[in-house]
């Protein structure tokens, strides 16, 4: 064990119940916390470097010794490693553990020193599968409970998860658990969380835990004093997926569409009039009824709007295809302000109308703010699952830059997990945004400011809510808003303010730079499901992420022969 090592993890145990420790490469922030006794425990491979001293450059086992002690649990892992297929990714300063190599599944166990009541593992990782053919999967598991859960793909590019699974028999005490990769696989480990507490839950949790295998101990069997489980709580809430469309043209756009509990929810519809057909198609998939029980539209702009109506509406019209005219809505949230005069506006207006004629009811982001006129800030959309309007300064007022006036709105799942969509907002909206919301969390999921703009996506706001994984709607190198490559969406000042958080980031459309009519899919459809809390994502085209794809890297394109389109930051978590 490398003396580094040993001082970090010292360093982390002395902290105790400081529940926010910095730590890590420069520009990366990685908060993590450990709770005395009951509580959660993060360990971030990157940071306590499983590969560094471990292994040789070659990724052969050289040693495998390590020790993490804590407050009122330690982990010690002797002989953690079982196959010699478990090696160190040894990328260019920090590591990660991988699991499994190319032709062979590998296992890692942790021992630990005195048994806990485990509610929850969480990891945080990269899975391949190495034969397409074949399911590739990781198995967790602890030494209480040999079913536990398991993340599993298809994809021969990477796959990415985070979060975990709760443990159904956390009633009984683990000394051990593992992490197996099957069939051929391998797994690039980032971080483990692991959820416990320090006493045994009641009788009555006891009968309640072992009635199912998938929920945890509920949040009231958790000892007072101690930190409930985020974990337990998410497990407990009814799922959420979202959907970031295609758009069937070669403009970029926005248009999410959410399955939240039984909800469906979308928000924006662009990019222009004929996508109509694109954005029924896909959410037809999901939404059975007809009917979306909200609707957000965030901004008055062609590419959030232009799919709620169609060309040439008018008053009068009762029909045509748009969503507003095509399904039944419940409820429409929108923008308070808007400086449009141009023709899409009206459009849109005429087919709200109608779609309030036929029993919608419309409230602006601003009256949801204020739960003014029946409106509310917060809808609860099922178990421990809701949408808050979060309010920014430009609702009241309006922005001379139509992006900012747009509609913020944060989802809930659980205690722990948030996704934040916040349209088209600029750096400026931002500033508000951070300034009327002092305790903006971290994300889970971003859907990336104004398609990967170099205004929007601000390092002021990354640097709060440090997402998980951000998607991005656009047209990536199309021309459509401007000719200068450094500003074709995605742009490098977005990437480099995500990627010191995370390498995640996916986006739906690919365009050409040379002809901007030209799109085909990029990650295509991006699909990003929250089942019992757990991350699932399931693109159309693939999960490649950004800066492991092909436009990223290609040369000659946007640049001259010798430059890449866009280049991953050296304060970037490592790829
Ligand atoms: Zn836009």
């Amino acid at each position: 064990m490398s003396k580094s090592k040993f001082s970090f993890l010292t360093l982390i145990a002395a902290l105790g119940a400081v529940s926010v420790v910095t730590v890590g490469v420069v520009g990366v922030v990685n908060n993590e916390s450990l709770i005395q006794g009951a509580g959660t425990t993060t360990i971030s491979c990157n940071y306590i470097n499983f590969g560094t001293t471990q292994y040789t450059s070659t990724g052969v086992l050289k040693t495998a010794s390590y020790s993490f002690s804590g407050n009122g649990f330690s982990l010690d892992s002797s002989t953690p490693f079982s196959n010699s297929d478990v090696y160190g990714n040894s990328s260019a300063g920090t590591y990660a553990a991988r699991i499994g190599s190319s032709s062979a599944a590998g296992t890692v166990t942790f021992n630990l020193a005195s048994p806990v009541y485990i509610t929850s593992i969480g990891i945080d990782g990269f899975l391949y599968s190495t034969d397409s053919a074949k399911t590739a999967s990781i198995k967790v598991t602890t030494s209480a409970n040999t079913t536990g859960f398991s993340f599993t793909t298809t994809s021969t590019s990477e796959t990415h998860f985070s979060d975990g699974g709760a443990f159904a028999s956390d009633q009984a005490t683990s000394s051990s658990f593992t992490i197996a990769s099957q069939v051929v696989v391998r797994f690039e480990l980032v971080k483990i969380r692991i959820e416990t507490r320090s006493a045994a839950p009641t009788s009555s949790s006891e009968s309640s835990a072992s009635s199912s295998s998938s929920s945890s101990s509920s949040s009231t069997s958790i000892e007072s004093g101690s930190t409930v489980s985020s974990s337990g709580s998410t497990s407990s809430a009814s799922d959420i997926s979202f959907h970031f469309l295609e758009l069937g043209n070669a403009k970029t756009g926005d248009c999410t569409y959410i399955k939240a509990g039984t909800n469906d929810i979308l928000i924006d519809a662009g990019s222009y009039y004929d996508s109509y057909t694109s954005i029924s198609t896909a959410i037809n998939q999901y939404c059975t009824d007809g009917k979306l029980e909200y609707v957000i539209c965030t901004h008055a702009h062609t590419d959030h709007m232009a799919g709620f109506t169609h060309n040439w509406a008018k008053s009068t019209d009762t029909s045509g295809n748009g969503i507003f005219y095509n399904y039944k809505i419940g409820t429409i949230i929108d923008f308070a302000q808007a400086n449009s005069t141009a023709n899409i506006y009206d459009y849109y207006k005429y087919a709200r109308s109608y779609a309030v004629s036929q029993g919608a009811v419309h409230y602006t982001a601003l009256q949801c703010c204020n739960q003014t006129d029946g409106a509310s800030k917060t809808y609860t959309l099922g178990t421990n699952l809701s949408m808050e309007i979060l309010y920014q300064e430009y609702y009241a007022s309006a922005s001379s830059d139509e992006n900012n006036n747009s509609v913020c709105v944060l989802f809930k799942q659980g205690t722990s997990n948030y996704f934040l969509f916040t349209g088209d907002l600029e750096a400026a909206g931002e500033t508000s945004l951070i300034s009327n919301n002092p305790s903006l969390p971290k994300v889970k999921l971003f859907k990336g400011a104004h398609h990967g703009s170099y205004t929007a996506t601000s390092s002021a706001l990354t640097a709060i809510i440090q997402p998980e994984m951000v998607a991005v709607c656009c047209c990536a190198g199309n021309t459509q808003y401007t000719s200068g490559a450094d500003h074709v969406f995605p742009t490098q000042d977005f990437i480099d303010h995500v990627a010191p958080y995370t390498k995640a980031i996916y986006i739906t459309t690919l365009g050409s730079f040379s002809d901007k009519s030209v799109f085909s899919s990029f990650n295509g459809q991006i699909n990003i499901a929250y089942n019992a809390g757990v991350p699932t994502v399931a693109c159309s085209n693939n999960n490649t992420i950004l800066p492991l794809s092909e436009w990223f890297n290609k040369k000659g394109d946007l640049y001259d022969a010798n430059t890449p389109n866009r280049v991953w930051p050296s304060n970037g978590v490592p790829l």
